[in-house]
């Protein structure tokens, strides 16, 4: 079907994946443009979240207590957008706004199911409110600071850590006085952790003897390791835990793409013999810390303390293939799709 400018394009779930997905489980549909009624708003979305949450709602493999997906439904996913035609005079014409809208290059709100505005003064990109001043930096903020309980003495290893949350989450422990070690895949991006985000040293989970790497970087042992990927590399953390020390759950991109069985933990012994304390946290959990988080992200962007990356597809047609690249590390920090 032909695109006219009336189009509204949407990405929609049609199959569940066996492993990776691959671009036949999306269908990119034109749909007539949405007309707004009273109290509604129409946003013409700027860009669009990619994030790995996505994969477990797509099925076939790992599932999420939010629920599969069924075929013919909008994918889930958050859009920063403007407001171009109003009749809610809350959300005037020009507001930005970001909330779980769905992979659509437009969409209707009351307002009810928006995660914030943006502020009209704003100092930093909007792009900024998508990573490191949004969801992304909020994760790696309640996870730290909330469940892992960080403190300025601790040694910090973080996982998965030259993606969005990763980098966001040891900026965040660096500016709080922690040390960090970063685990990341193969030299180029452990490099990236070191000289781009800062850490204090980063290891490759491609590589031999991760159990080994990890130990030389931090002889001390670790205090809170901030987990983005569970099986081996979880396994290899345990093993340097230190007495005490905190695991803050907050993913696990080991198993999404992996049918069948997950990917086993080594060194459960550790658990109760280092006294660890490992707690599962998803940030919709703490609505309450959100303004808070944001408020200090924001300041740590402005003064230089966080620095991010964002990987950029080009157009909604290029969502699936972005997608599909970030769950295998194409990505260096937040994967997003500029939409307009
Ligand atoms: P991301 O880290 O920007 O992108 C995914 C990265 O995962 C890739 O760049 C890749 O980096 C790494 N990866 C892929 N497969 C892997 C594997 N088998 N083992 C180790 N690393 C692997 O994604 P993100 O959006 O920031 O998400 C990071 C984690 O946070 C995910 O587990 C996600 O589910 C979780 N998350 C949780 C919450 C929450 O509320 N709990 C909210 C947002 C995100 P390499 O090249 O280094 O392999």
């Amino acid at each position: 079907m032909s695109e006219t400018i009336e189009d509204n394009i949407q990405v929609l779930f049609k199959s569940a994946p066996e492993g990776l997905p691959t671009e036949d489980n999306f269908e990119i549909k034109r749909a007539p443009m949405p007309s707004i009624g009273e109290g509604q708003f129409l946003l013409r979305n700027l860009y669009l979240s990619l994030d790995p949450y996505q994969r477990m709602l797509m099925g076939g493999g790992w599932t999420y207590s939010g629920g599969d997906l069924k075929p013919g439904d909008l994918m889930v996913g958050r859009i920063l957008g403007e407001v171009i035609e109003s009749k809610n005079p809350d959300y005037l014409v020009g507001t930005y706004c970001v909330g779980r809208l769905g992979w659509q290059t437009h969409a209707i709100s009351d307002g009810s199911n928006l995660d914030f505005t943006i502020p009209r003064d704003s100092k930093i990109p909007l792009s900024a409110y998508m990573g490191a001043a949004g969801s992304t930096g909020v994760t790696a903020w309640v996870g730290l600071k909330v469940t892992g309980q960080m403190k300025p003495s601790d040694t910090v290893l973080i996982s998965a850590a030259a993606g969005a949350v990763g980098s966001a989450a040891g900026q965040i422990a660096k500016a709080s006085g922690c040390k960090v070690i970063g685990i990341a895949g193969g030299p180029a991006k452990c490099k990236i952790v070191t000289d781009v985000f800062g850490f204090d040293a980063c290891v490759d989970y491609k590589a031999s003897d991760l159990t080994g790497q990890i130990k030389a970087a931090a002889p001390e042992g670790i205090d809170l390791y901030f987990d983005n990927v569970g099986g081996d590399v979880l396994s290899a953390a345990l093993a340097n835990m230190n007495k005490g020390g905190r695991i803050p759950l907050c993913g696990v991109l080991a198993a999404y793409n992996v049918e069948g069985e997950a990917p086993k933990v080594a060194n459960m012994g550790k658990i109760f013999d280092k006294s660890l304390r490992i707690e599962g946290f998803v940030q919709t959990q703490y609505k309450d810390h959100w303004d808070e988080a944001r408020a200090e992200l924001i300041d740590l962007i402005q003064s230089g303390k966080l620095t991010y990356r964002e990987t950029i597809a080009d157009g909604i047609d290029a969502a699936p293939s972005a997608f599909i690249g970030m769950l295998q590390g194409a990505n260096v920090g937040k994967q997003l799709v500029q939409l307009a």
